[in-house]
C-alpha cells in the first residue's frame, strides 16, 4: 500500500518509492540517501512533536512532517513483489583522462611536493585527520559546519613536502549550498594534486556517493576509511582492497583521533600522486545506456571547437555533461549555456518521459545502484543493531518532558562553573598582576613611563586577562556539547522552537556557537542553505552573548549582585535569547517574507571527546585570547590611557598642589592620633579631586563630555560612555577603559576594579557627587553590552558573508538603537519601581 513518510509508525519501516518536491529540497533529500529502494525507519519524534528523526543506510537523519509527506514509501513487502531491483551497471574504463600523464602546470618540484585537499561529508573526521597530519590545532567538532572556508598546513613526511588543506564538509558536490560550490572551486582551480575523500567506514553507503562524484571529475582520489574502529566494533567485514580494485581508487583504513593509519594513508598519497599506484585508473561510472548516450553527445559537443575557451582546463567533460543532465550550469561559463541549452533540454526531456522520473533522480538513483552493487560485493554487515546504552541516553536527553529541563539545566551548569568555579583562578591571577604593579611602583623610578606601566598596561590588560579562566571554562563546555554529538540533539530538539520564529534547528548551532564568539558563528550560517534564514540568523547572532562581554557581566555582577551571580548572569544571556527570537519574528515578516527551506539534518552517533581534542581546543582558545591581550587590547589600554594622561598643561580650578602642601605642614605639628587621620583624609580627598579634575580635562574627558548627554537619560556617566565608545573595537575592552578611568576611585587600599566601582561618583551634572552605580544602572549597563553595536570584527564577519555593507550598516544601526532605548526603560522604570 502506498504511504508517505511522515505516516510511517514509531519503528515501522518502509521502502521509498519516489521523492516529490523540486530544486533544492529534493536535492538535499537525495543527497543524504533518500533515493528509490532505500529502506528507511521511523524512529522517534522530537520531543515537541516535530521533526521526526529516522534511520537510512545505517545513520539518523532528522526530516519536518511536512517533508517527509513528499517522500512516498511503500511496505517491504510490496516492494519485494513489484519492484525490479536497481541494478549495478559496474564501471569502464574512462578514456578522456589518463592518470598517468601530468596534465597539469607543475608549480613546486613534482618529485618532492604534493598539493592534497581533504574531502567528505560533515562529521566524517577531516579535521581530526588533517590536526593529526600536521599537528596544527584547528577547530574540530561533532556537527556539520564546524569548517568553513579552508585551512591548510604543511609537514613532511617521507622527504615530501604536503600541502594539505582541509575543505568543509559536503554530502556532494554540485551547486546548492556555498560549501559545495567551495569544494568544486578549489578542486578545478586549485588542482591539487591528490584528493583524500574521507570516508566514514561506518556509514558507507551515504559517504560514496560524494565519492562517485569524484569519479566523475576526474581527479586522482585516496580513500581514508576513517572511523575504521566504528566499522570494526560493529563486526562488519569489508575487503576494501577488492572495493578499491573495482572503483581505482586506493583506499586506506584509518582511526584519526587515534592517529592509526595516517602514515599509511599518506605513503598511499605519494604513490598515487606519482601515478603509480596499482589500482589507479581512471574509471566511469556507468549511468544506463540511455543515460550514457547523452552523456556522450554532450561530451562531442563540449569537445567542438566552439567550447574551446569556455571549458576549464583540468576539468573534465564528462563531468560537465553529466552535471548539465542534473540542472547544474556551474561548470560552464554564462556565455557558454545558449550553446548547449537546447541538447541539454531535448535530453532531460526524453530521459524524464521514459524513466517517469526528473533527471537529475535518474542519476542520483544510478550513483546510488552503482553504490550498492559495489558494496554487495565487498561489505559483509554483521546484523546491526546500535549499544542498548546509546538508546537510553537518546531516550533521556530526548524525552517529551525532560528533554528542555535538562538542556536548561546544561546551561545553567555552564554558567554557574563559569562564575563560580572560574573565581578560584580569577583570584590567583588577579593578585599577580597586584603584585606585579606594587612591584613596578616600588622599583621603577617616577615619570611617564612608570604611569603608563602602571594606569595603562596593568590598569587595562590587567583588567582584562583575569577573566582567561572564565573564558576557557565557557568554552570547556561548548567543546563538549560539540565533540559528543549533543549540540546536534538540541538542534532536532529546539528545531520546532525555532520554527516559530521562521527558521529551523539548523540556525540553532551557529546561534549557540555565537556564545562563543560572534565571528565563527556568523561563517557558521553558512551551512544554512536558504539565503533568507542565513542573514536572518546572521542578524540575530549578535544577542547571543559572546565570550568576549562576560568579562564586564562578572566584573559587575560581582560587584553589584553577589548574591545571586549565576541566575542574574543566565538572565542576561536568557535576555539576548528572547531579543534575537523577538527580532526574528519581526524581521521574517517585515523584512524576508520568503518560503522556509527544508530541515535536513544527520544525528550524528554519540561520540565519547577525546582529551586530546579538548584541551588543544582550550590552547588553542587561550592562545588566542592572550593573542588579544597582547595586541588590540593592550594598544587600545595605551592609547586611552594617553587619552586621559595628556595634556598635562591645564589650569585647575583649586591650586591642589598648594593645598595638599598645605595640609602636610599641619600633619608635622598633630598630636593626637584623630586629627592625623582626619588630616590624612582631606588629604586623600584633595588628591583625588585633583585626579578626577585632571582626568576630565584630559582629551578623553573632552570626549566624554561631548556623548554624555546623549547617555544621561540612560543613568551613564562620561567615563561609562567613552568605555562603551572603546568598546566597539572589542568587547573586552569596555572592561580595560573602566579600569583606566576608574583608576582614581576608591581608595589606595582597594586595587579590585570591582571595589572601585562600587565608589564612583559622578564628577558632573545635575547629580554631581552622588554614587554612578546602583544595580538597576548597572543592569541597563550590562544589557547596552549585550545588545550594542558588536564588536567591529562580527561586523566585518558580517559584510563577508552577507556580501554587502547594506547588512553589515544596518546591523551596527538598529542594535545600537535598541540598546538605547533598552537601557533608558530599564533605568527609568527601574528607578520608578
Ligand atoms: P569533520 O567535520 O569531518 O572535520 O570531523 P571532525 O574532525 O570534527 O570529527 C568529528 C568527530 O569524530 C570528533 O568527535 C572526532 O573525535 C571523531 N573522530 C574522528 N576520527 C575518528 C575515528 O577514526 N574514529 C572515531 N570513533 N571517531 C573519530
Ligand atoms: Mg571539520
Amino acid at each position: 500500500m502506498l504511504k508517505t513518510l511522515d505516516q510511517l509508525q514509531e519503528k515501522e519501516s518502509a521502502i521509498i518509492l519516489k521523492v516529490k518536491g523540486k530544486g533544492a529540497f529534493r536535492h538535499r533529500i537525495v543527497e543524504m540517501g533518500f533515493v528509490a529502494g532505500t529502506k528507511v525507519t521511523s524512529l522517534k519524534k522530537a520531543p515537541l512533536q516535530n521533526p521526526v528523526d529516522y534511520a537510512l543506510m545505517g545513520y539518523n537523519v532528522s526530516l519536518r512532517q511536512e517533508e517527509a509527506a513528499l517522500i512516498e514509501v511503500i511496505s517491504e513487502a510490496d516492494y519485494q513483489q513489484q519492484i525490479q531491483k536497481a541494478s549495478y551497471n559496474g564501471v569502464s574504463e574512462n578514456k578522456e583522462k589518463s592518470f598517468a600523464v601530468a596534465d597539469k602546470t607543475p608549480i613546486f618540484n613534482k618529485n618532492t611536493h604534493l598539493r592534497v585537499a581533504l574531502v567528505g561529508n560533515p562529521n566524517c573526521g577531516k579535521t581530526t585527520l588533517f590536526n593529526f597530519a600536521s599537528h596544527s590545532r584547528e577547530r574540530v567538532g561533532n556537527y556539520s559546519g564546524v569548517t568553513v572556508g579552508a585551512k591548510s598546513a604543511r609537514f613532511k613526511q617521507e622527504g615530501w613536502t604536503f600541502d594539505i588543506v582541509d575543505l568543509p564538509g559536503t554530502y556532494s558536490i554540485t551547486h546548492y549550498s556555498p560549501e559545495e560550490l567551495f569544494v568544486k572551486d578549489f578542486i578545478i582551480n586549485e588542482q591539487p594534486d591528490v584528493v583524500i575523500n574521507v570516508i566514514d567506514a561506518s556509514n558507507l553507503e551515504r559517504n560514496l556517493y560524494l565519492t562517485t562524484q569524484l569519479i566523475d571529475m576526474g581527479v586522482k582520489v585516496v580513500v581514508a576509511l576513517n572511523m575504521y574502529d566504528e566499522l570494526q566494533d560493529r563486526g562488519d567485514v569489508l575487503d576494501f582492497e577488492h572495493l578499491g580494485k573495482m572503483i581505482g581508487i586506493p583506499m586506506v583504513p584509518t582511526v584519526a583521533y587515534k592517529g592509526k593509519g595516517i602514515k599509511d594513508l599518506f605513503s598511499t598519497v605519494i604513490t598515487v600522486g606519482q601515478g603509480k599506484h596499482p589500482y589507479l585508473r581512471p574509471v566511469k561510472i556507468n549511468y544506463g545506456q540511455e543515460v550514457e548516450t547523452h552523456i556522450s553527445d554532450l561530451q562531442s559537443l563540449l569537445s567542438t571547437y566552439v567550447f574551446k575557451p569556455f571549458v576549464p582546463k583540468g576539468s573534465s567533460k564528462r563531468n560537465i555533461a553529466i552535471k548539465l543532465l542534473e540542472g547544474d550550469t556551474t561548470g560552464l561559463p554564462n556565455e557558454a549555456l545558449p550553446l548547449v541549452k537546447d541538447m541539454v533540454s531535448k535530453a532531460s526531456h526524453t530521459l524524464e518521459k521514459d524513466f517517469g522520473q526528473s533527471t537529475d533522480t535518474i542519476i542520483a538513483d544510478a550513483r546510488y545502484a552503482f553504490i550498492k552493487g559495489a558494496l554487495q560485493e565487498c561489505l559483509q554487515l554483521a546484523d546491526g543493531s546500535k549499544p542498548a546504552i546509546l538508546n537510553t541516553i537518546d531516550k533521556i536527553l530526548l524525552n517529551k518532558i525532560l528533554s528542555l529541563p535538562i538542556f536548561l539545566g546544561f546551561m545553567w551548569l555552564m554558567f554557574w562553573a563559569t562564575f563560580t568555579v572560574g573565581a578560584y583562578p580569577m583570584d590567583w591571577i588577579d593578585q599577580g598582576v597586584g603584585a606585579l604593579g606594587g612591584f613596578i611602583e616600588q622599583f621603577m623610578p617616577d615619570g611617564i613611563l612608570k604611569d603608563m606601566l602602571i594606569e595603562g598596561v596593568i590598569g587595562g590588560v590587567g583588567g582584562v586577562i583575569i577573566f582567561l579562566p572564565n573564558i576557557l571554562i565557557l568554552f570547556l563546555f561548548i567543546s563538549l556539547m560539540e565533540d559528543t554529538g549533543y549540540m546536534a540533539r538540541v538542534a532536532f530538539i529546539m528545531d520546532r522552537v525555532m520554527h516559530k520564529i521562521g527558521l529551523h534547528g539548523g540556525s540553532f548551532i551557529p546561534l549557540m556557537m555565537g556564545f562563543g564568539c560572534n565571528v565563527p558563528a556568523i561563517m557558521a550560517t553558512r551551512t544554512v542553505q536558504n539565503r533568507n534564514d542565513r542573514l536572518l540568523t546572521m542578524l540575530i547572532n549578535p544577542f547571543m552573548s559572546c565570550s568576549a562581554r562576560l568579562p564586564v557581566y562578572i566584573l559587575f555582577i560581582g560587584a553589584f549582585f553577589p548574591d545571586n551571580p549565576s541566575t542574574v548572569l543566565f538572565s542576561i544571556y536568557l535576555m539576548g535569547i528572547l531579543l534575537a527570537a523577538l527580532i526574528a519574528i519581526v524581521f521574517k515578516k517585515i523584512l524576508f517574507r520568503t518560503q522556509e527551506s527544508p530541515f535536513v539534518m544527520e544525528l550524528p552517533p554519540y561520540r565519547i571527546p577525546t582529551l586530546r581534542n579538548v584541551l588543544k581546543h582550550m590552547w588553542f582558545k587561550a592562545s588566542q585570547y592572550l593573542k588579544k591581550m597582547g595586541g588590540i587590547i593592550l594598544i587600545a589600554s595605551i592609547i586611552i590611557w594617553a587619552l586621559t594622561y595628556f595634556p598635562v598643561n591645564h589650569t585647575y580650578s583649586k591650586d591642589y598642589d598648594a593645598l595638599i602642601a598645605q595640609q602636610e605642614t599641619l600633619l608635622v605639628e598633630v598630636q593626637d592620633m584623630a586629627t592625623e587621620i582626619q588630616i590624612e583624609t582631606a588629604m586623600e580627598e584633595l588628591a583625588q579631586a585633583q585626579a578626577a579634575e585632571h582626568q576630565e580635562n584630559s582629551y578623553l574627558g573632552r570626549i566624554g563630555k561631548t556623548i554624555e548627554p546623549a547617555m544621561q537619560p540612560l543613568g551613564f556617566d562620561w567615563k561609562m560612555s567613552v568605555a562603551l565608545l572603546a568598546g566597539a573595537s572589542a568587547k573586552e575592552i569596555v572592561v580595560s577603559t573602566l579600569g583606566v578611568l576608574y583608576q582614581t576611585e576608591g581608595s589606595e587600599d582597594s586595587p579590585m576594579l570591582e571595589e572601585r566601582l562600587k565608589e564612583a561618583r559622578y564628577s558632573s551634572g545635575s547629580k554631581k557627587g552622588q554614587k554612578v552605580f546602583d544595580p538597576i544602572i548597572s543592569f541597563a549597563f550590562l544589557i547596552f553590552v549585550l545588545i550594542y553595536f558588536p564588536c567591529i570584527a562580527t561586523v566585518a564577519a558580517i559584510k563577508k558573508e552577507s556580501g554587502s555593507w547594506k547588512w553589515a550598516g544596518f546591523m551596527m544601526v538598529y542594535t545600537t538603537a535598541l540598546a538605547w532605548i533598552l537601557a533608558f526603560v530599564i533605568n527609568v522604570v527601574g528607578h520608578l519601581i
